[in-house]
């Protein structure tokens, strides 16, 4: 029996609503049983996460309680180091086996960046990726990736069955948020954004999460 999967990898540093609304909508396009949100330990391509690993852990398991279907998996941290979404898929593509189609899903900022990834090309025959329009972010990507999209592109349709290799852009419900924000504004003394789950927030509230850290940064 194939058992059809999408992978949402991010820090979750913390996790929000634009991650969740973004993962339940590609779940239900698809009519997939799960999307696995893989929190990285080690991104390799932007700053350390503010919150600890078991932190950013503990809200993901909160906030995945309201959102049945979307399911936690801790691959990237039992690995350890740097989370390279490479080791990540092939591990993927391990345990499902090679009919199963497993769709990455990206918001568009990360995929604009995609070609700095390691070993991005392989990346892209292990799975199917799914670009999610994000707000503020529009489709600038070098002309190497431009070639590489185009022999890719899917509809939504053409991707059903397809094991990996195709591209999908896809139009999802525009939530202008983002951790870095949520951040910036707890830090300022702001209660928790309204873009955070009401469990995520209490998490935050109560273990007092990224409050007073950029001062003297
Ligand atoms: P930060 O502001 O710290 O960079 P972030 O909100 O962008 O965090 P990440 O955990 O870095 O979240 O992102 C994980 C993935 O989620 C990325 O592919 C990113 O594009 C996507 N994403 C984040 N926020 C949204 C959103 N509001 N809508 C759609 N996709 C999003």
């Amino acid at each position: 029996m194939k058992n059809d999967i999408a992978v949402f990898g991010g820090t979750f540093d913390p996790v929000h609503l634009g991650h969740l609304r973004s993962a339940h909508h590609v779940r239900s396009i698809l009519s997939l049983d799960q999307v696995r949100l893989v929190p990285s330990f080690e991104p390799p391509h932007r700053k350390f996460p503010e919150s600890t690993v078991e932190q950013r852990l503990a809200m993901l398991r909160l906030a995945v309680l309201d959102f049945p279907g979307i399911v936690i998996d801790d691959r990237e941290i039992l690995r350890g180091g740097s989370s390279y979404s490479f080791d990540t898929l092939e591990s993927f593509r391990g345990e499902f086996g090679s009919r199963c189609s497993i769709h990455l899903i990206m918001g568009m900022d990360a995929f604009n960046k995609f070609d700095a990834w390691y070993r991005w090309q392989d990346i892209g025959h292990l799975c199917n990726i799914i670009v999610l329009k994000r707000p503020g972010n529009s489709l600038v990507f070098s002309s190497l990736m431009n070639d590489w999209i185009k022999d890719r592109e899917c509809s939504l349709e053409q991707l059903k069955g397809q094991p990996g290799g195709r591209i999908c852009f896809v139009e999802s419900e525009q939530i202008d948020v983002s951790s870095t924000e949520i951040r910036e504004d707890l830090n300022r003394g702001l209660k928790p954004s309204m873009q955070l789950t009401t469990k995520v927030a209490s998490y935050i509230q109560v273990h007092k999460l990224y409050q007073g850290r950029y001062i003297n940064a």
